[in-house]
């Protein structure tokens, strides 16, 4: 079974719309985000997590779910423990029901418009900060990832470290996507680009790229930014992509 199957309904699903986008959250999903927020030894710093967590997956998805509507196919979104799914739904057509025809191109841009959106979310959290009377210092993830850092005037209180936890998810959950490994939104990238420059080769290409961006990942999550979560993650997807290699091996 797949990491990212769709996860059955259950009766503890929160459900709601959003610009007229169905949004479904699976309870695990909240497991997940409090697992993040237990880090901060208190009540306010967990609540933050599991709230910034919520907002920053929806907003991606939102990302991918609008874009998907510019080009005329309509989408529910899904949260779930491993963060989040844009599935496309089928629209009316005549008499039943058909699935929109997306090129390869728009099917870039659809990946590209979840992560971009989380960046576009930070960018508006470091104005919002000027505005409200805010610094911000420039700072780095690993030594060489930009991340802002902001200060708000004290009488914000606790709410500067509301807008960090949001530059945090949006912009590493941004990063982590971007990644090219299957089925993550970099991974859908790298598939659509290599597909069309060699429609014979271009998807195996695009799983081995996938089998060590993966595995590389792993080690990077395990190593270097100690999260078991990621490495696990990374790590799985990794393995399904080589699994899906050896399913094909007769095209080569
Ligand atoms: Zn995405």
């Amino acid at each position: 079974m797949s990491l990212f199957q769709i996860p059955p309904p259950t009766r503890f699903d929160l459900r709601f719309s959003v610009a007229g986008i169905p949004v479904r959250v699976h309870p695990l999903f909240w497991v997940i985000a409090l697992i993040f927020g237990a880090g901060s030894n208190n009540l306010p710093g967990i609540l933050f997590w599991v709230v910034g967590i919520f907002i920053s997956v929806l907003i991606h998805e939102l990302g991918h779910a609008l874009a998907m509507r510019r080009y005329g196919q309509d989408s529910q979104i899904i949260l779930h423990f491993a963060g989040g799914l844009t599935v496309p739904e089928s629209v009316s057509f005549g008499l039943g029901y058909a699935r929109v025809a997306i090129t390869p191109n728009q099917n870039i841009l659809i990946s590209l418009a979840g992560p971009f959106a989380g960046f576009f979310f930070a960018a508006f959290i470091v104005v919002l900060s000027l505005a409200m009377g805010g610094t911000v210092a420039p700072n780095t993830i690993l030594g060489f990832i930009p991340f802002p850092i902001v200060f708000l005037p004290a009488n914000f209180g606790a709410l500067n470290s509301f807008f960090m936890v949001l530059l945090w998810v949006n912009i590493f959950w941004g990063l982590i996507n971007l990644v090219p490994v299957i089925p993550l939104d970099g991974g859908q990238v790298t598939r659509n680009i290599l597909i069309q420059r060699d429609p014979w080769n271009g998807l195996r290409i695009s799983l081995w790229v996938s089998v060590v961006a993966g595995a590389l990942m792993a080690l990077v999550g395990f190593l270097f930014l100690g999260s078991i979560y990621m490495a696990f993650l990374f790590a799985l997807l990794a393995f399904q992509s080589y699994q899906a290699l050896q399913g094909s091996a007769g095209g080569l």
